[in-house]
C-alpha cells in the first residue's frame, strides 16, 4: 500500500462556462485522516472532488497532494482512486475479476491478481462472493466490490462522493461504520461527500461545511455541533434554535434548553408548547415564545416523561448562559 498523503486546496476556484461553482476555497486534509465535505445540493461539493480526481480542471487556484502540486496531472498520476455514487462495476466480470482489473490493466499475471483480490475482498468481507456476477449482488454488497476495486489501485487518497445514498438507512449506517474501519485499517486519507450532517459527524475527524461555493467552516465534528460559525451552520446541522438575544445571534442547542413552571422568576422566555414529538430515546418539544418565536427543546424521554407536557401548556424557557453561543453575522 502506498503512504496516506496529505491534500490542501489553495484558492482554488471552479467556473462553467463562467457560473462560478467553486469559489477560492482554501483547506489542508491531513494525512490519514477522514475528511468530510458536507453541505446542500449544488454548493460544490463535487466539483472541488472531481478537481482532486483530475476529472475537472481547476480554473484558479492550486492543489496539492503531499508535496506536489497536481493542477496539470492526469488523474492516474495524482495517486487518488475515486469511488462513485452508482458503483460501475464491469456486469461481465466476476466480482474477483472486477476488484482485480487495475492489475489487469497494469499486466499483472492472473494468478497473482487474483491472489491480491482475493486478499482485498476478506477486507471488506466480501470473500464468500468473489464468483459471482455484480448483478446477483445486494446494492451493499456491489459498494463494497466497488470500495474493494477502488483500493486496488492502491491510492495515497480515496475519493467518495455520496457513497452510501443508494442504500436503505440500515445499511447505510452499517457500510458506515465499515468505510471508517477500513480507513482506519489502511491509515489512509478519504474525503468523503455527502449531504447528510449525521454521516458526516459520524465519520469525520475533519467536517467541512460549504455553502454555495464557499467553506462555511472546517472542523472537527465537535467543535462543528459546539461551536457552530454562522447561522447556516447551525441550521445545516440541525439540533439548534436560532435567536436573537438582545441585538446578538445566538445559536443555541434544543437539549441546552431547559423547560421550567410557568412563574418560574429567571426564565427567559415565556412560551406555549406547540408540539410534542416522541422520538424514541428523547422526546422533542416544539415551543411558540410570547414574542412569536418558534423554538425547539430536546428533553431524555424518561426525564420528559417524569412531568410530562401536552400542546397549548404554558411554561417558562431558560438556558445557562455558557449555552448560548454566539453566531457570526456574514454567512
Ligand atoms: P454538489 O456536489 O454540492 O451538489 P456540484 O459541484 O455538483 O455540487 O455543483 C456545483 C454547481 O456547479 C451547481 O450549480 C451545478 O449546477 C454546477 N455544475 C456542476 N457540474 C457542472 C457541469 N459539468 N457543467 C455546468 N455546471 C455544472
Ligand atoms: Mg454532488
Amino acid at each position: 500500500m502506498s503512504d496516506a498523503q496529505t491534500v490542501e486546496l489553495a484558492a482554488v476556484t471552479k467556473r462553467y462556462d463562467g457560473a462560478l461553482a467553486v469559489d477560492a476555497i482554501s483547506l489542508k486534509i491531513k494525512a490519514g485522516s477522514y475528511c468530510c465535505l458536507l453541505g446542500p445540493s449544488g454548493c460544490g461539493k463535487s466539483s472541488t472532488l472531481r478537481m482532486i480526481a483530475g476529472h475537472e480542471d481547476v480554473t484558479d487556484g492550486h492543489i496539492m497532494i503531499g508535496p506536489r502540486v497536481v493542477n496539470d496531472d492526469p488523474p492516474a498520476a495524482r495517486g487518488t482512486a475515486m469511488m462513485f455514487q452508482s458503483y460501475a462495476l464491469f456486469p461481465h466480470l466476476s466480482v474477483a475479476e472486477n476488484v482485480a482489473f487495475s492489475l489487469r490493466m497494469k499486466g499483472v499475471a492472473r494468478a497473482e491478481r487474483l491472489d491480491r483480490a482475493e486478499r482485498m475482498l476478506d477486507l471488506v468481507s466480501m470473500t464468500e462472493f468473489s464468483d459471482r456476477k455484480p448483478t446477483q449482488l445486494s446494492g451493499g454488497q456491489q459498494q463494497r466490490v466497488a470500495l474493494a476495486r477502488a483500493l486496488m489501485t492502491e491510492p495515497s487518497v480515496l475519493l467518495l462522493d455520496e457513497p452510501l445514498s443508494a442504500l436503505d438507512p440500515f445499511l447505510r449506517v452499517r457500510m458506515r461504520s465499515e468505510l471508517r474501519r477500513i480507513q482506519a485499517e489502511m491509515g489512509l486519507t478519504f474525503i468523503h461527500v455527502t449531504h447528510s450532517q449525521e454521516e458526516a459527524m459520524a465519520l469525520a475527524d475533519l467536517v467541512v461545511v460549504m455553502n454555495d461555493g464557499r467553506i462555511a467552516q472546517a472542523a472537527s465534528p465537535r467543535e462543528i455541533y459546539n461551536a457552530p460559525r454562522t447561522p447556516f451552520v447551525a441550521r445545516f446541522i440541525g439540533g439548534h434554535n436560532i435567536l436573537d438575544d438582545g441585538g446578538r445571534t445566538i445559536a443555541l442547542r434544543a437539549d441546552d434548553v431547559a423547560i421550567l413552571p410557568p412563574g418560574e422568576a429567571a426564565a427567559r422566555r415565556r412560551a406555549r408548547v406547540s408540539e410534542i414529538e416522541y422520538r424514541g430515546p428523547d422526546v422533542r418539544v416544539g415551543l411558540e415564545t410570547e414574542a412569536g418565536e418558534t423554538l425547539n427543546a430536546v428533553m431524555r424521554e424518561r426525564a420528559f416523561f417524569d412531568s410530562p407536557l401536552a400542546p397549548g401548556a404554558d411554561v417558562a424557557i431558560g438556558w445557562r448562559p455558557e449555552a448560548a453561543h454566539e453566531l457570526s453575522r456574514d454567512a
